[in-house]
């Protein structure tokens, strides 16, 4: 069985090195030193605002029409049962 922890590992530790090489916005302290709890933050969430355009599409618009269509599909299945 193939294991890709390993794998998301050094996803994360390859994205974690390239927000310091970038000098990514938010992963610094207020003495201006690199904060590994800010910087963990920064690798799974890019953006520091939470605005329409950077937050996630299911939280501002609600689910998607895949998501819509397969609800619908359910709820016809409940009803002939
Ligand atoms: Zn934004």
């Amino acid at each position: 069985m193939h294991n890709d922890r390993g794998e998301n590992r050094q996803q994360f530790l390859r994205i974690k090195q390239r927000r310091i090489k970038q000098n990514h916005c938010g992963i610094h302290d207020q003495n201006g030193k690199i904060d590994g709890r800010r910087l963990g933050r920064a690798v799974v969430t890019a953006k520091t605002c939470s605005c329409w355009m950077c937050n996630r599409h299911r939280k501002v618009f609600g689910p998607n029409m895949n998501e819509i269509r397969r609800l619908d599909k359910c709820e016809s299945q409940i009803k002939e049962i």
